[in-house]
């Protein structure tokens, strides 16, 4: 355990799955969190006073990463509360399957606003008020370089996230602050296994090198360097945690 005890850091879409084992793995590592959530309040607030519990500080947070104006409250309560932020991971996603050909708008939309609006309105916001010496962790996926069918609209929003990055990265100079992405590959949360066959999730189990899933842990792990002392050296970087699939 590394401490960073005098540390903020706000994590989004925290309330299940990959964001949930990110806010608890900075918790252990000293951070005080921010676990933001769009609907899970339940979640959110059961993981905040699990981290409580544990010795922790942490507090959830609605907003809807996709609204400027939710994400602007949401650092004025980060700062009102512990006095600054200096840690940003934009993890909230979604993601809706279809070919191109069958693609709705509706779901083009919203992808592109939660994906990308979303992770946007944290950037801003990151860049406008991290403390020097902050760390900044954007959500890529490892479809962008896998490029699967059905995956078109879900990895485009993701591949401008990660040109983003490394945009920011640059943009953010003089101030000690590193901006980097994780492209994880299958990860078993809702957002990989809901709508596949117990056989379609065996098979892309099994296409890593490792032949297995990731964990939301694995990837939390990855955050946690990223955060961390250790990771200190690496910016403008997208770091695929897939296992070996890509
Ligand atoms: P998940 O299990 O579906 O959880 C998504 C989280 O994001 C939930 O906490 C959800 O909050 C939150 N969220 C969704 N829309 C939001 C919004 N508009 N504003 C704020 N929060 C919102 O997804 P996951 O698998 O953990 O994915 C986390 C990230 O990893 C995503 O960026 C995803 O694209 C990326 N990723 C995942 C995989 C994978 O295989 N799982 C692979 C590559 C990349 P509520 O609970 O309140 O809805």
């Amino acid at each position: 355990m590394t401490n960073q005890s005098n540390k903020i850091a706000i994590v989004t879409g925290a309330s299940r799955g990959i964001g949930a084992a990110i806010a608890e793995r900075l918790a252990k590592d000293g951070f005080t969190v921010v676990i933001n959530y769009a609907g899970s309040q339940a979640e959110a607030e059961a993981l905040a006073a699990r981290i409580e519990a544990a010795g922790g500080r942490a507090l959830s947070a609605k907003a809807d990463v996709s609204d400027p104006d939710a994400v602007r409250r949401m650092f004025d309560a980060a700062e009102t509360a512990f006095g600054g932020v200096d840690v940003m991971v934009n993890n909230a996603g979604i993601m809706q399957l279809s070919s191109i050909a069958d693609a709705d708008d509706a779901s083009f939309d919203r992808m592109i606003a939660v994906n990308l609006k979303g992770t946007f309105n944290g950037l801003r916001e990151a860049a406008r008020r991290l403390r020097n010496g902050g760390r900044i962790v954007n959500f890529s996926t490892s479809v962008v370089g896998l490029k699967l069918e059905n995956y078109g609209v879900y990895a485009a929003t993701k591949a401008a996230v990660e040109t983003m990055t490394a945009i920011l990265s640059k943009e953010l100079r003089g101030r000690n602050i590193t901006v980097n992405a994780v492209a994880p590959g299958p990860t078993a949360t809702d957002l990989f296994l809901s709508g596949k066959s117990p056989e379609l999730i065996e098979r892309m189990s099994r296409m890593a090198p490792l032949e297995r899933l990731g964990q939301p842990a694995d990837i939390a792990g990855t955050v946690a360097f990223l955060a961390g002392p250790d990771g200190g050296w690496i910016n403008g970087q997208v770091l695929r945690a897939n296992g070996g699939i890509v």
